[in-house]
């Protein structure tokens, strides 16, 4: 072994030792992350959620914001529309989380929640310039370290896919204001059709919770772009994310990381099933900086 490997073993221990950091198969997670370092910038790409991923989890125990719910915290969104979004929203999110339900059955659900909810869009005006005020006002805050990590990544000129299944408008206004919306980031998510001042519907196919995959992406020719660049870096904050690097042709390493804040017991196993290292309560980018670190 090299002198330079050696100290990027002993590095990468240290960012593993974390104590939020817990990780089903260490081995196997430390030989990802060498090949990673091997890859280079050259051969990385980053694909990322949004919503609890890129910003916090919460604050002080306070959840963070979503992105729909910036939007309807818009004073520009009539009452009527955030009434009936909440109705839905009570229906539909027990059914997004129910573990005894079929992935199937889920996306189903999710289809007729969006389409639902798409409902609500029309026919108001809205200027998507107050999502900047409410992000300022109602303090949805990124992760500490999320700034450093993207502006690293675009210095490095490593591509960012933010995939979200939130509200486009909302994610592009969050990134604007801290700074973020950076060159090497490309979002896909849902976002709001005009017909003049006025909102008409979502854009394109509805990417939900559970079709954050290939299919999604297909269409969108971004992976065509990046074929070169085999080595990603996931990260997520729910069970679906984890799939979210499965349209990636030719894939090599995907080193998947979750972050897991609520329900810790219940969900630890299946978030080991699925990420490669899962960060609990951790609402910093430290362990993917340190990582970022050995690689850019
Ligand atoms: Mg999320």
């Amino acid at each position: 072994m090299t002198e330079q490997s050696t100290k990027e073993q002993v590095k990468l221990e240290n960012i593993l030792l974390r104590n939020s950091v817990r990780i089903h198969d260490k081995l196997r997670v430390q030989n990802m992350i060498m090949s990673l370092i091997d890859g280079g910038r050259e051969k990385l790409q980053i694909i990322s959620d949004f919503d609890r991923t890129l910003t916090k989890q919460h604050v002080d125990g306070k959840p963070t914001m979503s992105s729909f719910c910036i939007f309807s915290h818009c004073s520009q969104v009539p009452s009527v529309y955030k009434e009936q979004d909440e109705v839905l929203r009570q229906r539909y999110r027990p059914i997004e989380m129910d573990p005894n339900m079929s992935r199937e059955e889920k996306a189903k659900q999710m289809v007729n929640w969006y389409q639902e909810a798409e409902k609500l869009l029309y026919g108001f005006e809205f200027q998507t310039k107050e999502l900047e005020d409410v992000v300022r006002d109602g303090g949805t805050e990124l992760r500490e370290g999320t700034n450093i990590m993207l502006q690293s990544l675009q210095a490095a000129q490593v591509p960012v896919l933010v995939f979200s299944a939130g509200l486009g408008d909302s994610v592009s206004a969050v990134l604007r204001y801290y700074s973020v919306l950076l060159p090497n980031v490309h979002i896909i998510s849902n976002y709001l059709r005009f017909n003049g001042l006025k909102v008409n519907g979502l854009q394109g196919d509805i990417i939900h919770s559970f079709n954050k995959n290939e299919h999604a992406l297909e269409k969108s020719g971004y992976f065509q772009v990046l074929a070169s660049r085999s080595n990603v870096l996931l990260l997520g904050d729910e069970l679906g994310d984890a799939a979210m690097a499965d349209g990636v042709q030719n894939a090599g390493t995907v080193l998947k990381i979750g972050f897991l804040y609520d329900r810790v017991e219940e969900r630890l196993e299946e978030f080991l099933k699925h990420f490669d290292i899962v960060l609990i309560d951790d609402q910093t980018m430290d362990v993917v900086n340190g990582i970022l670190d050995l690689v850019l």
